[in-house]
C-alpha cells in the first residue's frame, strides 16, 4: 500500500499535499488473502495461525525481497523470530525497498553486525529483576513481563534477547512469585504489564491476572503496553474491551511508528478501547528511514490524536545488538522535536527520551529553550527562535517590585 494515489501511479505528490495524504486513513485490504472468508480474516486467532514465519513464505509472497532481506530472514530465528500477521503484511509496499513498514518487520543481514557499544540488554533490565519476569528499576512502579511472544516481531526490539525465545533465553514468567513480590512491596503503586505482548493472552487468563493484581490494595494504577492494536487490530474485540473496563484505572500504551500503520482497522480498534474508558498513549521509536523526518512525524502524531491516542514517548532507539542500520541520530531527534513543539497542538508532542544505556532510566531530551538562567532572570527562546526574558525571583523571596526595564535581547 502506498501513501497516496499519486505514488501508487508512480508519480510524486505535488509538494504541500504530502502531509494531508500521510494523514488519510485507508484499510490494509486483503491482498493475497482476498478469498479468505471475512469471518476468518477478522478472527485474531486465524491471523496468528497464518503469520508469515519463514524466509520461503516471505519470498513467495514478496518476490522483490532483496538478498540482504533473504539472508536476514534465513538467520532471523537465531536472534529474533520472524513473524508478520497477514493483516500487517498487507501494509508493506513490495515495490519499495525503503518502505517504512517493511523496515520494521522484515529481517536484514545487518542484524548480525554488532558494534562494540551495542548490548543484548541495553536497559539493564536483567540486573533489576528481583524475581523472574519482574523489573523493579524505579521506586514506585514495576514492569511485569507476561509472555515472551508477540503478534509480530519488530527488528529493533529492546527485549530481542528475550522475546520469541529465538536466542535461547528461555523466559518463564512466574506469576505467583511476581504477584507475591508486588504484594510484599507497598511502595509499588503502578504495574505495567508488558512482554512480549500481554494481549496475546486469552481473555480469561488476562482477566485472572488483572483480577489478582487489582486485589492488591496498594496498587493504584495498572497499565498495559501492547503493539497488538497496530499488528493485530482484530484482537481488540468488544468482549476484550468489556473485560478490560472492569479494572480501571487501566491505561494502555500502544506502539506505532509511522502514519501508514494507522489504518481504518486500527482507528476502529482504538475507538473501541477509548470507548471502554481506557486512556491511550503511544510510544514510538525514532527509526532511520521510517520516521526520522519531521513531516512524517508530525503527520503521525496528528493522526494519533484523530485515533484518540496521546503521543506519549518518542524513544531514541536503544543500543540493541544489530540495530545500527535502524538507529537515527540524536541530532535528528532534537531537530524533529524542534519542528513539533509550538508548530502543532501541545497534546500531539511526545516526550523525546533516551533510555540511559545500562539501566539509568529514561532521560528527557529537549531542544534548548532555556538559554541562560541566573539569579535575576531566565533567558528563553520560543518556537520561532525569538528571545524573551522572564524576571526571576531570588530563591524563596517573592517578587515585590516590578523588574527594571528589560531590553529586548538581539536574536543571535
Ligand atoms: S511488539 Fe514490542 S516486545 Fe514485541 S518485538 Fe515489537 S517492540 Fe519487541
Amino acid at each position: 500500500m502506498k501513501d497516496d494515489n499519486a505514488q501508487a501511479n508512480g508519480e510524486e505528490p505535488p509538494s504541500g499535499h504530502r502531509p494531508r495524504l500521510l494523514k488519510e486513513f485507508h484499510s490494509a485490504g486483503r491482498g493475497f488473502w482476498h478469498d479468505v472468508p471475512e469471518a476468518d480474516w477478522n478472527d485474531w486467532r486465524w491471523q496468528l495461525k497464518h503469520r508469515i514465519t519463514t524466509p520461503e513464505q516471505l519470498q513467495r509472497l514478496m518476490p522483490t525481497l532483496t538478498p540482504e532481506e533473504f539472508a536476514g530472514a534465513k538467520l532471523a530465528n537465531h536472534k529474533l523470530a520472524l513473524a508478520i500477521t497477514p493483516y500487517f503484511f498487507n501494509l508493506i509496499d513490495p515495490a519499495d525497498e525503503h518502505c517504512p513498514i517493511r523496515l520494521q518487520v522484515i529481517p536484514r543481514i545487518e542484524e548480525t553486525h554488532t558494534a562494540s557499544w551495542e548490548m543484548s540488554d541495553p536497559c539493564g533490565e536483567d540486573s533489576h529483576s528481583p524475581v523472574p519476569g519482574l523489573v523493579h528499576r524505579y521506586p514506585d512502579r514495576v514492569l511485569f513481563l507476561v509472555t515472551d511472544r508477540c503478534a509480530a516481531y519488530c527488528r529493533y526490539c529492546t527485549r530481542s534477547r528475550l522475546v520469541s525465545n529465538a536466542s535461547g533465553y528461555d523466559f518463564h514468567p512466574e506469576f505467583d512469585r511476581q504477584i507475591a513480590y508486588i504484594a510484599q512491596h507497598p511502595e509499588i503503586r503502578d504495574v505495567l504489564l508488558s512482554g512480549g505482548d500481554p494481549l496475546l493472552l486469552g481473555d480469561e487468563k488476562l482477566e485472572n491476572l488483572l483480577g489478582r493484581l487489582r486485589a492488591i490494595p496498594h496498587l493504584e494504577f495498572l497499565r498495559i503496553g501492547s503493539r497488538i492494536p497496530t499488528f493485530l487490530p482484530q484482537r481488540i474485540t468488544p468482549e476484550l474491551c468489556a473485560m478490560l473496563k472492569k479494572f480501571h484505572p487501566l491505561f494502555m500504551s500502544i506502539h506505532s511508528n509511522h502514519p501508514r500503520e494507522l489504518t481504518t482497522e486500527v482507528r476502529d480498534a482504538l475507538g473501541r478501547l477509548a470507548d471502554a474508558g481506557i486512556p491511550l498513549g503511544n510510544q514510538s521509536v525514532l527509526l532511520k528511514h521510517v520516521n526520522d523526518d519531521a513531516e512524517v512525524m508530525k503527520a503521525h502524531v496528528q493522526k494519533l490524536l484523530m485515533c484518540r491516542v496521546k503521543p506519549y514517548y518518542l524513544y531514541q532507539c536503544d543500543l540493541i545488538s544489530g540495530s545500527a542500520h535502524l538507529r537515527a541520530s540524536v541530532r535528528k531527534g532534537i531537530e524533529i522535536m524542534t519542528q513539533l513543539r509550538g508548530h502543532t497542538t501541545g497534546y500531539a508532542v511526545p516526550q523525546y527520551v533516551i533510555d540511559a544505556p545500562g539501566g539509568g532510566g529514561k532521560v528527557p531530551i529537549n531542544p534548548e529553550y532555556v538559554l541562560s538562567h541566573n539569579a535575576d532572570r531566565v533567558l528563553l527562546r520560543n518556537y520561532e527562535g525569538k528571545l524573551f526574558e522572564y524576571p526571576e525571583a531570588p530563591d524563596g523571596t517573592p517578587l515585590v517590585e516590578p523588574p527594571k526595564e528589560i531590553e529586548e535581547p538581539q536574536l543571535v
